[in-house]
């Protein structure tokens, strides 16, 4: 087992930490138990998020039942220095006087970047949040790996989020020493590919195995929980064997796999395309009650638009067949609508 250094955040963390987009679609008594169970297991980063419905409600409670010291991670979509009012809340959450880490939410295009830096934007609104001890460290998370090296080198941010895992490792490349040079600490998100992979051992061995990096897979089960642990606890190097599974692996999900790289837009019906067709991953995480959240409803109906005009496929650059995932996708998402009726 083995600590990692956040960066110039000074924390010093276990390398493997706890993510809580999974713990939405489960009872509150299952997801508090599994919180409170990993807590106790020894994991000392919990991430959390503004978005996650009742995710950092649920690590609130968690929190009330153990005495062991946690690193606290959350974050908000909010563009301007109204975050503040986001920070407050989940402070209330979560029942604490304070968040370690603020990130800025999704920050995955340089509109956006540009919007939360700007005067009266969510950069300076986490600022006042630190100025005011609600918050220690501002933080950025991203699916683009342009915007997280410019975040880095503009030197905003103690420590960025970036997607990580060996159906997307470009950021060991692009990102993570980039990030060590510059003393930004990183949480790596999606460590089975937001669900894709259900082979737990090669992949978090994969991102465990990474220098200088946090994983923080989610955990809905305790069973599921114990197995990140165990084999956090007894050792990641990749075996032959792991790496055998992991060339098979992504052989098999090459033409399947959206990487959220965005550049097949822009759509012609401004459909959310690496939405819709990572769609199964997405309720596989956050649950069927995906339906009743707004923004992901109008997501999926506004794919029902697409025309199959194909203007998306050349730009794709892993030659996704875009508009007949989307079509499969939304076929699969009527059907388990209609099971759950
Ligand atoms: S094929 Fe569908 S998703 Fe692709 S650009 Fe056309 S409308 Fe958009
Ligand atoms: S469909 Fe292709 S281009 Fe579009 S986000 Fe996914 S991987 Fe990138």
């Amino acid at each position: 087992m083995e600590k990692v250094r956040l960066g110039r955040t000074n924390l010093i963390v276990e390398k493997l930490g706890w993510g809580g987009i999974p713990i939405q679609r489960v009872g509150e008594r299952e997801a508090v138990s599994v919180i409170q169970a990993a807590v106790e297991m020894g994991v000392d980063l919990l991430d959390t998020a503004r978005a996650y419905t009742n995710s950092e409600h649920r690590v609130g409670l968690a929190l009330q039942k153990t005495d062991r010291p946690v690193i606290l991670s959350s974050k908000s979509p909010i563009r301007t220095a109204k975050i503040y009012n986001d920070v407050q809340e989940s402070l209330k959450q979560m029942k604490v006087k304070k968040v370690n880490l603020y990130h800025l939410h999704n920050v995955s295009n340089f509109e956006d970047y540009e919007r939360v830096l700007a005067p009266e934007g969510a950069y300076e609104g986490l600022k006042r949040a630190r100025d005011d001890g609600l918050i220690d460290h501002i933080g950025l998370t991203s699916h683009s790996l342009n915007v997280l090296e410019r975040a880095i080198e503009e030197g905003h941010f103690e420590v960025i989020m970036a997607c990580y895992s060996f159906l997307e490792p470009e950021a060991a490349k692009k990102v993570f020493p980039l990030a060590k040079e510059k003393d930004v600490g990183v949480l790596a998100m999606k460590p089975y590919s937001g669900g894709v992979i259900d082979e737990a051992g090669p992949a978090l061995r994969f991102s465990l195995s990474t220098p200088n990096v946090v994983p923080i897979p989610g955990s809905e089960t305790l069973e599921k929980a114990r197995e990140n642990w165990k084999i956090f606890a007894e050792g990641y190097s990749l075996t032959e064997k792991d790496k055998e599974r992991i060339e098979v692996l992504r052989k098999e999900f090459d033409r399947q796999f959206c990487r959220r790289c965005d550049y097949c837009q822009p759509c012609t019906e401004k459909i959310n395309i690496q939405f819709v067709v990572g769609l199964k991953s997405v309720i596989k995480r956050f649950g069927p009650h995906t339906q009743e959240v707004g923004w992901m409803k109008n997501l999926i109906e506004k794919a029902r638009n697409c025309s199959e005009c194909g203007e998306c496929l050349p730009r794709c650059p892993y030659q996704l067949p875009i508009p007949d995932l989307i079509k499969e996708n939304l076929a699969w998402f009527d059907s388990l609508m209609n099971q759950e009726k």
